[in-house]
């Protein structure tokens, strides 16, 4: 016996294929598509990028993935750009020779460590140096990140009892200082020594300068008017670990893989649903992991006071303590745009939470600390849970242990919660500036 289909269905079925062949003639329904967001996480986080470390082929393939997917998703160069790749250099100032003598005793170089921007050092005792002790008692950040804020020459004088901290700043400046400007006097020379009372000083090092280059990838869907939404994630990651036995390759997945495969997944989301009102600007930035020189040469390169909105993603491919799908934002406090998205988010029974972990700074541990000292109201949303989270920034950070469901699930709330944004129907108070740690002048 055949099946009998009732009139009515068939009166269904033909008006929803009506209702299709209609839409797609005028435009596609915007989605945040798990697939999609599954294949461009996949790609980014792929052995074959090598860890998208800054200033390798390998996040070389990863720009070139990020434009053609901009290109898919209609996006224009930003203005004066050719292309999406908004490129740049830096200098890298690395110790060659290092000579300090102190009383007219020579020191060890295990016990020196210098930070500069200059190609060389030949301090004597007619040079302005700023001496700063820091005794056995005194807190070593502290001092030392009060230095870094002030800038100028500093010959800092450290109690051995300091030894350990004072290794891992060596180690650090060891690898040379990435710079955008070159000889500009502020420099940190670090000695251990039981010595307080300098009387003499003798210091000359010489640095090698390689220049080297680095891009952004930017794209822009622009809107009625000249404000700004930018949303934006960091594409580098930490490259390959050659003496690490086993996996070598920081795939970094979660960081950031998850929250450019965001930025890629909005700009099309917004172009399928067009008509925005304010522009809205798509930033991959890179070298964040060695010091956010990506996000400082953008907000030196765009007027500051028409970003409106900074929507920075970072690690959103596993669930938040708040549990699958939900997130939550750094510097909750500090503007009105998370009240604001949760306006818009009470339409589907969500909402972004303040940072769980102050304790850990991470509102000045992404670019959105760049642009939040100009003011912007720019916040990092993030659903990891950094205290406990086995794969931060270790080789094992790949797409395996990533919920793909839930990180489908914070796009769509991002792109949900940023839509009155986005329409101009909300505006966020500005970040006050004289709240905001400066960056450091010498490291
Ligand atoms: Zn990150």
């Amino acid at each position: 016996m055949k099946k009998i289909v009732p009139l009515a269905i068939l009166l269904a079925v033909t008006q929803v294929a009506c209702n299709d062949a209609k839409q797609e003639v005028v435009k596609k329904v915007p989605e945040i598509n798990q697939q999609t967001v599954t294949n461009d996480v996949t790609y980014l986080a792929s052995d074959e990028l090598e860890g998208r470390a800054t200033f390798t082929p390998g996040i070389t393939k990863a720009a070139e993935f990020i434009a053609k997917r901009f290109k898919e998703a209609g996006l224009k160069p930003l203005d004066g750009l050719q292309s999406y790749e908004q490129s740049f250099s830096l200098y890298n100032v690395k110790a060659d020779s290092v000579a300090v003598n102190l009383n007219g005793e020579a020191i060890s170089s295990e016990n020196v460590a210098v930070a500069t921007s200059n190609e060389m050092l030949n301090w004597d005792d007619s040079t302005p140096v700023a001496l700063t002790v820091i005794g056995k008692d005194d807190d070593f950040r502290a001092k030392v990140g009060e230095l870094n804020q002030r800038g100028g020459s500093n010959l800092v004088v450290i109690d051995p009892a300091h030894e350990g901290m004072f290794k891992r700043y060596q180690a650090y400046f060891g690898g040379g200082l990435n710079k955008f400007e070159i000889n500009t006097n502020n420099t940190l020379v670090m000695v251990v020594t039981p010595l307080t009372d300098i009387k003499s000083l003798a210091v000359n090092v010489t640095n090698t300068v390689k220049t080297q280059a680095l891009s952004n990838v930017v794209g822009v869907l622009p809107g009625k008017s000249k404000e700004v939404v930018l949303f934006s994630a960091h594409y580098d990651h930490l490259g390959v670990d050659e003496q690490a036995e086993g996996d070598k390759i920081y795939n970094g997945a979660d960081d950031d893989a998850s929250g450019t495969t965001a930025i890629m997944n909005l700009a099309q989301y917004y172009r399928d649903q067009g008509d925005n009102q304010r522009t809205l600007i798509f930033s991959a930035f890179t070298a964040e992991e060695i010091g956010g020189y990506g996000s400082k040469y953008f907000s030196t390169h765009i007027d500051a006071d028409n970003i409106v909105a900074m929507v920075n993603i970072e690690m959103i491919g596993k669930p938040s303590k708040f549990g699958a799908g939900k997130f939550w934002m750094t510097g909750y406090e500090r503007s009105n745009l998370g009240p604001l998205m949760n306006e818009s988010l009470k339409s589907i029974n969500t909402e972004i939470y303040p940072d769980p972990y102050p304790e850990q700074r991470l509102f000045y541990r992404s670019d959105n600390a760049t642009l939040a000292r100009l003011g912007v109201p720019a916040h990092s949303f993030s659903s990891t849970q950094l205290d406990k989270d086995k794969h931060y920034h270790k080789a094992s950070d790949d797409v395996a242990s990533l919920d793909l469901e839930s990180m489908t699930q914070v796009i769509k709330s991002i792109a949900i919660g940023s839509q009155a944004l986005v329409d101009g129907k909300a505006t966020p108070t500005r970040v006050d500036t004289s709240k905001v740690n400066k960056s450091g002048l010498i490291y």
